[in-house]
């Protein structure tokens, strides 16, 4: 449904992605795995097309360089030069790393604010969804988004995405910061959300341990290539994979 061919990001002379190819097909969950600076949140903005809007800002700011080039195909069409507002109305929704929320609007604001693509039928159903699978958001509706947890944050970043009813939704490191249970938690949630909504998933993560058990197929990043790829399966079998991702 997404396939991204021979993506290459220059921020001014840095490479940041090199020649990196990746897809994720219907209904799947594709976790993209990768040390500190490895290119993670870089092929997030790439995919979303937030890259578009951030070298915008650059070129007006007159400050750095970003050259952009390869090819995205999104259920063929192709999309490289579509503004992010333009993927976001096709269904690819990016959930930023660092959760982004309002924090001085309430969770059921935040809620709303992410609805503001969706028709009011939609906008209702998809709340009443997103307090059914994270249960917890329920009886903090009108705390400030400055007043969660971490856990709950991306809960509420997550919630806020799926207002914006996305057919793939880019998860860029969503567990960074949270307690084992907590992961667990949210990694189980998001396989109920690619189950009960039909929505395919792409998420980095530095380890790839906790979202493991939920991952159909997996790239994994190295100093902005894609050094290698697999099912859950044949990543879990190659010894240099397991030691540096899987902590065994
Ligand atoms: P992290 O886990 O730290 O978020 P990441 O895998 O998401 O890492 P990116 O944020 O994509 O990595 O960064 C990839 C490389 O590009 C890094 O070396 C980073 O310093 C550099 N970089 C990212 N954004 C910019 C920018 N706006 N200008 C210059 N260099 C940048």
């Amino acid at each position: 449904m997404l396939e991204a061919t021979g993506l290459m990001v220059f921020y001014e002379n840095m490479l940041a992605l090199n020649n990196v190819s990746i897809r994720c097909g219907e209904n799947q969950i594709v976790g993209v795995f990768g040390a500190n600076s490895a290119g993670k949140s870089t092929l997030m903005y790439a995919l979303s097309g937030i890259m578009l809007d951030i070298r915008k800002k650059e070129e007006m700011a007159g400050g750095e360089r970003i050259t952009l080039t390869g090819s995205i195909r999104y259920r063929d069409q192709e999309i490289m030069a579509s503004k992010s507002s333009r993927r976001a109305r096709l269904g690819i929704v990016l959930c930023p790393e660092r959760r982004r929320i309002f924090k001085e609007c309430s969770v059921l604001e935040n809620l709303k604010i992410g609805g503001y693509l969706a028709t009011a039928a939609q906008a209702q159903e998809t709340l009443e969804y997103v307090f059914k699978v994270f249960p917890a958001l329920t009886k903090l509706k009108s705390r400030l988004g400055g007043f969660l947890s971490g856990g709950e944050q991306q809960m509420l970043a997550i919630g806020r995405a799926l207002m914006a009813q996305p057919k793939i939704l880019l998860l860029d490191e969503p567990l960074l910061g949270l307690s084992p249970l907590m992961q667990a938690m949210l990694m189980h949630a998001t396989r109920e959300i690619r189950d009960e909504r039909k929505i395919s998933i792409i998420i980095t993560e530095q380890y790839a341990r906790p979202v493991i058990p939920i991952i159909n197929y997996a790239f994994i990043l190295e100093n902005g290539s894609a050094v290698l790829e697999g099912t859950r399966e044949e990543l879990m079998n190659n010894p240099d994979v397991r030691s540096a991702y899987f902590g065994i």
